[in-house]
């Protein structure tokens, strides 16, 4: 699988870490520990269309937001996430 990071250009996938699952909405800061729990180990593995977290770790180290279909990994977009995305980075 190749990722188009948008700072470093077409990449192998192996230079890239998964960190997680973009859909998921994260439980309010007070919460309970096992709501937590659940929302940070708890995968749903999807079959299909999917929006992830990735970071290009052997590259740029860029937080994206990477929508893809599972089952045959094609890429629909890539976008970065965090300051970098909005320019506040800069
Ligand atoms: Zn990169």
């Amino acid at each position: 699988m190749i990722i188009d990071c948008p700072c470093c250009g077409r990449r192998p996938v192996s230079e890239f870490s998964y960190i997680g699952d973009a859909e998921a909405a994260k439980p309010d800061m007070h919460a309970p520990a096992a709501e937590w729990v659940k929302a940070v180990y708890t995968r749903t593995n999807p079959r299909g269309m999917h929006l992830e977290h990735w970071q290009h770790l052997h590259g740029c180290r860029q937080f994206l937001k990477i929508q893809r279909d599972t089952l045959t990994h094609e890429i629909f977009s890539v976008e970065l996430v965090g300051v970098y995305a909005s320019g506040e980075g800069e």
